[in-house]
């Protein structure tokens, strides 16, 4: 019966998986087809972009999909933060994303022992997939945001490729550590209250944790989702900005406050479910093929070109 219970809670967590992926059925961004049969890897042409393109800012695409055009650059060092690993050049992003992550620095400067944020991956000048990590970060609305206190605000540039950030779990993500204080809990608390954003990922112990620990409205715990890794850092992701007619939606997190679900992948942590017997006559795995530019909206062909 535990096993049964185990592999039923395993289930729902690859449904959940899925569903993290999936592209919002309402939909209504507008896609050319121009590159059909354009074979180059967008990797390739992204990751080897240093500047953004000469367009009006706009996100193309999904956020594992897509590109970005007339990005801004997150400034290196403002008076409450810190872009961290210059070399990656990934402090890009859309507007939006630029002046949230400023925003929530500020509010980051107020917690006691914080003098702002430490900021890893954003996007690249023009989006896009990138040629080492991030299955997503290609449209300019996701952030990764440091969990370690911003305690230094004038870094070198060496500090910032040297410096990690510090470990918050235990057990694999299924408990946080004595790292882990209220005051990472009100940064991310205070980015999920925010109307800009759509989603925030976190290992699951410190959704559970927060889930014990909220008090009043709790309706900002739903954007706040378990996710593997994210233990030395918090993704944030924003919701398409107004108007944008190339911005392809994610469907909103389930309803209710996910404190359930996380409290099943931290289960499945400490207990994980038997492995499956391997099936002999089980087709190989596909192994997983690179996006190409005709994988992209076209639109992407014009902002790589621009
Ligand atoms: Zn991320």
């Amino acid at each position: 019966m535990v096993r049964y219970a185990a592999i039923i809670a395993l289930l729902t967590g690859l449904a959940a998986c899925q569903q993290e992926a999936k592209v919002a059925t309402a939909t209504q961004a507008v896609f050319s087809t121009q590159n059909t049969n354009d074979t180059r890897i967008a990797k390739q042409v992204f990751g080897n972009i240093s500047s953004p393109s000469s367009q009006p800012a706009t996100p193309v695409g999904f956020y594992s999909k897509g590109c970005q055009s007339g990005a801004v650059q997150l400034p290196e060092t403002g008076p409450t933060w810190q872009a961290m690993r210059l070399s990656r050049n990934r402090n890009w992003g859309q507007p939006q994303l630029v002046n949230f992550v400023q925003d929530l620095s500020r509010f980051a400067a107020t917690q006691p022992g914080w003098n702002g944020l430490y900021f890893g991956d954003m996007s690249q000048p023009r989006g896009g997939p990138m040629l080492t990590g991030h299955a997503s970060h290609q449209v300019g609305l996701d952030a990764d945001i440091w969990l370690k206190p911003a305690t230094n605000m004038s870094l070198t540039r060496q500090q910032r490729e040297d410096i990690s950030s510090d470990r918050m779990d235990r057990r694999d993500g299924a408990y946080v550590n004595a790292n882990w204080t209220p005051q990472q809990e009100a940064i991310v608390r205070a980015a999920a209250s925010d109307r800009r954003v759509a989603r925030i990922f976190i290992f699951a112990g410190a959704k559970v944790e927060m889930c014990k620990n909220a008090t009043g409205d709790r309706s900002w715990l739903n954007k706040v989702r378990p996710w593997y890794g994210h233990n030395y850092h918090f993704h944030v992701r924003l919701n398409c900005p107004p108007g944008s007619t190339t911005c392809a939606p994610q469907d909103p997190p389930p309803p209710g406050d996910g404190c359930a679900d996380a409290q099943d992948w931290v289960n499945n942590i400490i207990n994980p479910p038997p492995a499956q017997p391997r099936d002999p006559n089980a087709p190989k795995p596909v192994p997983k093929r690179e996006l190409t530019m005709a994988s992209l909206p076209g639109q992407c062909a014009v902002v790589a070109a621009n």
